[in-house]
């Protein structure tokens, strides 16, 4: 395990008591109608009364964000530009900017410069520090649940952040962010990636699908994808099978 969970209950703050003066109060001003009105009005939360963001959770189940996957501005090996414009505007705001991509208008801090390091399955894994209590979710689901003799699996490499840019044609790796995990390359390959990567034996069989080359169970990919991590497993083109990105909400994850 790379870390305990944080508790999401807050415990009792006194909100059932100010809910029900509220009522009593409606009730003594209007009667019966406050009473209907009452029940037909959607329950609010407290922060959505303040106008907060939605509180934080240690574990929030969430799915990648659409504008983020990469099938969303790259189709048939043709960038749409103001899409992808769009993905790097957010993630250089999200967890900062990396050199050579203009992107410091978005963010003066460089992403590298939030990473931390952590151990994920027992490995040294450095990630962006907003990303490591996605992560953690992770590995405890993993344990917890894919015990069974087809769901186990013992990485033996793993990498996440990286300063090399492994794209090419203006794309701009996740690596850099330090929001990607890659697990054991030469198990789980990426047929549509350059050579050496596409020449794994893997890859030779053309109909087989990225479920059947990947030597990762799909528990794990399930338990990744539950906290908004997308697998890179299903882009079409690359269908790098290796490779996990948080395309999920950062500021839903309790630090
Ligand atoms: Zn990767």
């Amino acid at each position: 395990m790379i870390g305990c969970l944080r508790s999401s209950h807050s415990g009792y703050d006194g909100r059932g008591a100010a809910t029900m003066r509220q009522f009593l109060r409606l009730l003594t001003l209007f009667g019966a109608p406050a009473i209907a009105l009452l029940w037909l009005l959607p329950s609010v939360s407290a922060a959505e009364r303040t106008h907060q963001p939605r509180a934080r959770q240690a574990c929030p189940l969430q799915e990648p964000q659409q504008f983020l996957i990469r099938s969303s501005f790259v189709k048939h090996g043709v960038m749409d530009e103001a899409a992808h414009e769009r993905a790097l505007r957010y993630r250089a705001e999200r967890y900062g900017n990396v050199a050579g991509f203009g992107l410091e208008r978005f963010n003066k801090n460089r992403a590298y410069a939030n990473a931390v390091m952590l151990r994920f399955f027992g490995l040294p894994l450095e990630i962006h520090k907003k990303v490591a209590p996605a992560l953690r979710c992770v590995e405890r689901y993993i344990h917890r649940t894919c015990s069974g003799p087809e769901e186990r699996y013992t990485p033996r490499a793993v990498g996440g952040l990286r300063q090399n840019n492994t794209y090419r044609g203006g794309e701009v790796s996740n690596h850099l962010f330090g929001i990607a995990v890659d697990i054991d390359p030469n198990r789980n390959p990426c047929c549509g990636c350059v050579s050496p990567w596409s020449s794994h034996p893997a890859c030779r069989n053309v109909k087989a699908t990225a479920f059947q080359r990947t030597a990762l169970p799909r528990c794990w990919i399930n338990g990744f994808e539950r906290f908004g991590f997308y697998w890179l497993g299903r882009d079409p083109e690359l269908q790098d099978t290796m490779h996990f990105e948080f395309l999920g909400d950062p500021e839903r994850l309790a630090p």
